[in-house]
């Protein structure tokens, strides 16, 4: 029993230390069966995968495929939401072509727009300690919008940086089928959430969210799913391969 596949890891194509075939070569070591590079992307942030470097991003994962047949290798993103309307900042062709959609929330990205900067992301940046319901609302709202307008496979460290409303959201993620990460850099679940998002019926991932090639395979916010008594036959990675919307 072991999980077999990684499916949350960055590369320098965004800010992670180590190439598409280091990630490759960690995951081998590791003895996993499958692997996704999903760095952050794409529109814009300085740090993030540029639009640009999608040709080269794919290429460099197409040539660890050929070096490699003995391990599956997923092309991803993590994409982050920047509107009260759910957009996130990828592409069309991203959306459509590339097998994992990680989506998060993180705070170093900025709106484009003026409006999303003052009415959408700066009331969850200065009132970090203090938020007001109504921000958790317009959060939640956004957080639903995009889970309805994208092919979002992961839902990424939830709670990390932002106030919603677990919820409705558990509600659509199961729904949809969308996984619930339990991610072993940034985990500010609980065990009171775990237990309610596996009432609702969702299922979950465990990933490393690896920012060098050292750290691909590390499973260890499986750790907290056994604490809050619930059983891993519901991390779609344990023991198991997933299967992701096309
Ligand atoms: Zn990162
Ligand atoms: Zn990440």
């Amino acid at each position: 029993m072991s999980f077999l596949g990684d499916y949350h890891t960055h590369t320098v194509f965004s800010h992670g230390k180590g190439t598409v075939e280091e990630n490759v070569l960690a995951a081998l070591s590791k003895g996993l069966r499958e692997i996704a590079i999903t760095d952050h992307g794409v529109c814009g942030y300085p740090e993030n995968l540029h639009p640009d470097e999608v040709k080269d991003y794919l290429a460099a994962i197409e040539e660890s495929r050929r070096l490699h047949p003995d391990i599956k290798i997923y092309s991803g993103v993590e994409a982050n939401i920047t509107s009260e309307s759910g957009d996130l900042d990828i592409t069309e062709a991203i959306e459509k072509d590339f097998d994992v959609i990680i989506f998060g929330w993180h705070s170093v990205r900025i709106p484009s727009k003026w409006k999303d900067i003052h009415g959408f992301w700066l009331p969850n940046v200065v009132k970090a300690t203090k938020y007001s319901n109504k921000t958790m609302v317009r959060n939640t709202d956004a957080y639903l919008k995009a889970m309805d307008r994208y092919r979002i496979s992961i839902l990424g460290h939830l709670r990390r940086q932002v106030h919603i409303d677990l919820d409705p959201i558990g509600e659509m993620a199961a729904e949809k089928g969308i996984l619930i990460e339990l991610n072993s850099k940034n985990i500010e679940l609980t065990i009171e959430d775990l237990q309610m998002l596996a009432l609702k019926g969702c299922k979950f991932i465990c990933s490393s969210d690896a920012h060098s090639p050292e750290r691909v395979g590390d499973f260890s916010a499986a750790d907290l799913f056994e604490m809050a008594g619930l059983d891993r036959s519901l991390i779609v990675n344990w023991n198991n391969i997933p299967v992701f919307k096309k």
